[in-house]
């Protein structure tokens, strides 16, 4: 699959929420997580496990029958992850849960999906700092639907950040010379 590219807002970029660093790598733009908490303000972030070069975010999770920690990568609209364990090929159709892996707080919230195909409605709720504003991850394994939930910012442009997904070539061969 092509890589798939769209450019960050320009209004979203003059007021980045705090949690979420703007990098320009080969003339790209990308948003990268920079800090994630559960709901009771642990820190989501591991700095020992890094994707493409940035901490990646740790979570502890459940697909099918299996569970165990599954890693994250940070740039949004990557779908990149590291598992602990060996999701089953019948296990990756269904919903992924995930809990807070310092105090195993549930991430999960009920929330529709409207991604063509997915009508999930279940989603994997991360809170930025600040307590306030909020990204929610669809739980369906392989849905690419995710969102950013800031306050103060216009539906236009979440709406746009909402469309930023990198499918296939998203790898560190990308990144080279950097
Ligand atoms: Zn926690
Ligand atoms: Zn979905």
């Amino acid at each position: 699959m092509q890589l798939v590219y769209k450019e960050v807002p320009m209004e979203f970029l003059a007021a980045l929420p705090e949690g979420i660093k703007y990098v320009q790598k080969q003339g790209r733009d990308f948003l990268v997580i920079e800090q994630l908490y559960c709901r009771d303000g642990h820190s989501l972030m591991a700095d020992h496990v890094r994707m493409h070069g940035e901490p990646s975010i740790r979570l502890d999770a459940r697909i099918g029958k299996k569970r165990g920690l599954m890693f994250v990568d940070a740039f949004w609209g990557s779908h990149d992850k590291l598992y602990s364990f060996l999701p089953g090929e019948a296990d990756l159709q269904s919903i992924t849960e995930a809990w807070c892996p310092h105090c195993g707080v549930s991430l999960m919230t009920e929330r529709h999906c409207t991604y063509e195909g997915c009508g999930s409605d279940q989603a994997i709720l991360l809170h930025l700092p600040g307590g306030v504003n909020r990204i929610l991850v669809c739980a369906k394994h392989g849905c690419p639907d995710h969102e950013l939930v800031i306050q103060r910012l216009p539906e236009e442009i979440t709406r746009r950040i909402r469309k930023i997904n990198y499918f296939g070539e998203f790898h560190d061969d990308m990144f080279k010379g950097i």
